[in-house]
């Protein structure tokens, strides 16, 4: 059977970038274009030529790509003139393979938000392609408010829809643009729209504001839309756009879609989603999702101790797909409730040979109990796990010893007369024989201890220099006065693996610490650092 084509088109660098506490860098955007590429969606939408510097320069010269570089912008103005528009000249100028227009599609917001006949924007919309197309660009239209305006005036929104693809526009892209579309209404109205322009030229843009974007966009597919806009990680304002790290997995994955279409996704950029995804997650300088579909760390771990020794025996049995598909991995959950099976299939997955039987495996096993009881969360802390097995197993090097370690906060009043806080630390560390004495000052106290710690550890220092800590998580267990503190401190190396550990103590400097010293001897074990 014959598959028909299905196109990706990605708007990170657009409506992405349009989420609260997103600001992203030429460099930025370079590189998540380069992901992007990568990945093998059709369009990137990199911005907005003319409206900030970062759009206007990422334009500037041509980047090499597979995918159509899209510049976004407004069609010409009410009452003015393609050529007496400077905003539409920067958007037909810029270095483009294709231009996506945004124009009003709904009766109510051409009224009212633009302030102009519903005739003037259908001629817009005709002027905006036909220029575009005259530069010799590829020519989509996104019709805002497509959904509520079809609700309310379908023979206007339809209008604006076939004004662009009349005039040559290559798509017609659907909008949800508040995001309240259900996706029910979603797949009524793209049928309706696909008997008078072919669905292979319609395309949907879903937000996400009722969590229903990714079904939206398959509801569009199923009525006939042949294009999906989203973003990676779903980012965009308010509750995000369309997620792709959700929709591209499905698309290839599952038989409804993968059987009937092909998009430019091929199963080897599949296998690299997961680490497309996280590295979104780094240039925003974000903990990801654990709990993220396909790619989240948790989207392919199991618990329960009946599940676990299942999954050993067939994956299938609990997995509705294989996780190295996505570039993920299975995990199995070691925790309380864990069984011989959890705790046999994790060990085997580091990389330890042990025999079912071994009584070194009950030992352990007791050993996760008692520690979880008093707060121990193995099951996130995976390299404090992985430290405990080897460390019973009698195979963790003495590295390096921690004499003490003292850490003061002061606060006083500084030269400006301000109020400041400052931490500072002094750690006495012996490597083999030399005795290092490491000071820091830092933003608070666990800071101070961390950058101390990693001072100076003499003849290991150049396997922690790629180190650095990307989260820090607090949580104060049992309350009252017997409360003790659990810290959970994930890490991260040159190459992009990270980890995480942790600590458990009465005093939150001490849990610190103990989740660091974990860290780094993680580190330095992963590194295969000589004893
Ligand atoms: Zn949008």
């Amino acid at each position: 059977m014959s598959r028909e084509r299905l196109y990706l088109f990605d708007t990170t660098l657009r409506d992405g970038a349009q989420t609260n506490g997103v600001d992203f860098t030429l460099a930025d955007k370079l590189a998540i274009a380069g992901m992007l590429d990568e990945l093998g969606v059709d369009y990137i939408e990199a911005g907005y030529p003319g409206a900030n510097p970062t759009d206007t320069s990422f334009f500037a010269e041509k980047r090499p790509a597979h995918a159509k570089i899209t510049a976004f912008g407004m069609t010409r103005r009410p009452g003015r003139s393609t050529s007496n528009d400077p905003g539409l000249a920067a958007v037909l100028d810029a270095q483009a393979d294709a231009i996506c227009f945004v124009a009003k599609s709904s009766d109510y917001h051409v009224r009212v938000a633009l302030e102009t006949t519903e005739e003037e924007n259908l001629a817009s919309i005709r002027d905006s392609v036909r220029a575009a197309k005259a530069k010799g660009r590829e020519v989509l239209l996104d019709c805002e408010h497509f959904f509520d305006g079809y609700k309310s005036n379908p023979a206007y929104a339809l209008a604006c829809a076939k004004a662009a693809y009349d005039e040559g526009a290559r798509w017609v892209v659907l909008c949800d643009t508040n995001g309240g579309t259900l996706p029910h209404e979603v797949e009524a109205i793209v049928g309706e729209v696909c008997k008078h322009i072919p669905g292979d030229h319609v395309g949907i843009h879903a937000h996400n504001d009722t969590e229903q974007a990714v079904a939206n966009s398959f509801a569009a597919v199923r009525a006939g839309a042949r294009q999906i806009q989203g973003t990676l990680n779903g980012l965009g304002e308010r509750c995000g756009n369309a997620n792709l790290v959700s929709i591209i997995p499905t698309l290839k994955l599952k038989a409804e879609y993968a059987d009937k279409f092909d998009t430019g996704v091929s199963d080897a950029a599949l296998g690299h989603i997961a680490r497309i995804s996280h590295g979104l997650d780094d240039i925003l300088n974000r903990a990801a999702d654990r709990h993220a579909p396909y790619v989240g760390e948790s989207a392919f771990a199991t618990k329960a101790g009946i599940h676990a020794s299942a999954i050993v025996k067939d994956p299938a049995t609990y997995e509705h797909v294989a996780p190295e598909r996505v570039g993920n991995k299975r995990k199995l959950l070691v925790s309380d409730q864990s069984g011989r099976s959890n705790l046999l299939a994790e060990l085997d997955r580091i990389g330890f040979a042990v025999d079912k039987d071994d009584p070194r495996l009950s030992r352990l096993l007791d050993e996760v109990k008692e520690r979880e009881a008093i707060g121990y969360a193995y099951e996130t802390a995976d390299a404090s796990f992985e430290l405990l097995a080897r460390r019973l197993l009698g195979k963790v090097p003495r590295y390096f010893e921690v004499d003490k370690f003292d850490v003061s906060v002061e606060q006083r009043i500084n030269a400006k007369g301000e109020r400041v806080t400052v931490s500072m630390a002094v750690v006495k560390v012996k490597v083999g024989d030399d005795v290092l004495i490491s000071a820091a000052e830092g933003n608070g106290p666990v800071n101070a201890l961390d950058v101390a710690l990693r001072k100076d550890l003499g003849k290991y220092q150049k396997y922690i220099e790629g180190l650095k800590l990307i989260d820090y998580r607090v949580r104060i267990l049992n309350g009252g006065t017997e409360a003790v503190t659990r810290v959970l401190i994930e890490s991260e190396d040159e190459l992009g693996e990270s980890w995480t550990t942790v600590g458990v103590s009465p005093n939150i400097i001490d849990a610190s610490f103990q989740a660091l010293m974990d860290s780094v001897i993680y580190k330095l074990v992963k590194s295969g650092a000589p004893a």
